[in-house]
């Protein structure tokens, strides 16, 4: 059978984009597949990127798109992939719309599902007054009453970023505190209130939080919330996984420094391949993934 393209980058986000851009400044043949669910999609700022600080996303995502219109080995298909097989020396992927082509390499680029707490206002709030990095959402509420969703020593590792940002925090466990006595006589030091009442309900008017409602009736005024992730993460897609790619203990895709997976020519980069969650980094590591699958192509090009 023909390749129809070298490389299939499943994912056009920051991740897929920056690897489409390694690939097509090396001439190799691409399609790169996006099926219109970003991460960032609740967010209308994009911060923490130089050049771009506060850009709307889309925006940043259709100048990357821009960049890459002058290299025509790179094509775009805006839809799902499928399911991705090995067949001989590549792999067959069928695509929506009844679509399937042949590849030699796959870039694994999906990104990860955040998980929405099933409480009234959560999932209107997110990305809004309900964040989950204060890199990308830090600045704007720094001096604000502020609360720290999550438990256990995550929770912990969080605290000094978001004690720093806020005027007054409380720190909610939703449950039982998972926390040694030293972590809690720290917060008994530093004023910060642990509560340990399941929530019930968000107070807010428009994208602003205003309060939080816990189980024992209790409202307290908050101006935003950090909720912390809950370990495995879920990815966007099992294609990875139905290739037989290895995960680690948090869900994410084990590479090496150029986004090689355990299953060859395949590579994985961005959210779905590491826990540092940001456009910066998932473009820098799609770039070396990128960098991978070239050298790779052109090694096998010139020793065959
Ligand atoms: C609310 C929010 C706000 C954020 N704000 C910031 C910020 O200000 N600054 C910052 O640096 N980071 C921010 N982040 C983090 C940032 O969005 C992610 O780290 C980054 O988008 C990861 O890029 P990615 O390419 O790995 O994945 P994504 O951006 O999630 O892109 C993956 C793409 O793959 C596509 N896809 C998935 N499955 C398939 C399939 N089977 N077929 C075809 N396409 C598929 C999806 O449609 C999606 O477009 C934010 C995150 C959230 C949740």
């Amino acid at each position: 059978m023909k390749f129809d393209y070298e490389v299939l980058i499943i994912g056009g986000g920051p991740a897929g984009l920056s690897a489409a851009l390694a690939l097509g400044r090396m001439s190799r043949t691409a399609l790169v597949c996006d099926d219109s669910r970003p991460r960032n999609a609740a967010s209308s700022h994009l911060n923490n990127f130089p050049t771009r600080d506060g850009i709307h996303p889309a925006e940043w995502r259709k100048l990357v798109r821009k960049d890459l219109e002058k290299y025509n080995t790179i094509n775009f298909f805006e839809g799902s992939v499928l399911s991705v097989e090995k067949s001989g020396p590549g792999f067959v992927a069928k695509l929506s719309l009844d679509k399937t082509f042949y590849f030699k390499k796959i870039i694994l680029a999906y990104g990860v599902e955040d998980k929405h707490l099933p409480i009234p206002g959560y999932k209107e709030l997110w990305g809004k007054s309900i964040f989950h990095c204060p890199y990308c959402h830090g600045f704007e509420v720094r001096g604000s009453r502020l609360g720290l969703l999550g438990n256990g020593d995550m929770l912990i590792y969080m605290l000094p970023l978001i004690y720093d940002l806020a005027s007054d925090l409380i720190v909610i466990t939703n449950g039982k505190a998972e926390l040694k006595e030293e972590q809690k006589d720290l917060l008994n030091r530093k004023k910060i209130r642990l509560i340990e009442e399941k929530i019930i309900g968000f107070i807010y008017e428009g994208e602003k939080l205003k309060a939080i409602t816990f189980e024992n009736g209790v409202t307290i005024e908050r101006d935003a919330l950090y909720a912390l992730p809950s370990f495995p993460y879920k990815l966007k897609s099992k294609i990875g996984e139905e290739l037989g790619c290895e995960k680690d203990q948090f869900g994410f895709y084990k590479v090496g420094e150029r986004g090689k997976t355990s299953i060859d020519g395949v590579y994985a980069c961005g959210d779905n391949a590491n826990g540092a969650h940001s456009v910066l980094l998932a473009a820098a590591s799609g770039g070396m993934a990128g960098a991978g699958i070239v050298h790779e192509l052109l090694s096998e090009k010139l020793f065959e």
